[in-house]
């Protein structure tokens, strides 16, 4: 549960705190900024905790941007698409051909 959403039941017009069952309205834009208020003046500790589970999971996306550092360079020519294909391919089927040759 890493959402200030998952503190909350919705029951028609209202968000239903979880923790100390008081109602707030739905506003009109679907924002959560009223509930994220709720939980970070009443439920400091809960609002906390999501806080700290979003810079983990930022951590962990960190791997996913070095494609997006490449994106340009990638698109810069196919021979460079190629080059990084077979370089990839190189290292990841390197260890498994170790191990196939092992157990033959
Ligand atoms: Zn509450």
């Amino acid at each position: 549960m890493s959402k200030v959403i998952n503190f909350f039941n919705i029951q028609n017009e209202y968000f239903v705190c979880k923790i100390c069952t008081k109602k707030l309205r739905k506003p009109k834009d679907t924002s959560h900024s009223g509930i994220t208020y709720h939980l970070k003046s009443t439920h400091p500790n809960e609002y906390e905790e999501i806080q700290k589970r979003k810079t983990l999971m930022k951590k962990e996306k960190g791997q996913q941007s070095i494609q997006s550092t490449f994106q340009p360079f990638l698109e810069d020519s196919a021979e460079a698409i190629f080059r990084s294909i077979s370089q990839w391919m190189g290292v990841d089927t390197g260890p498994c051909l170790a191990i196939e040759q092992g157990i033959l």
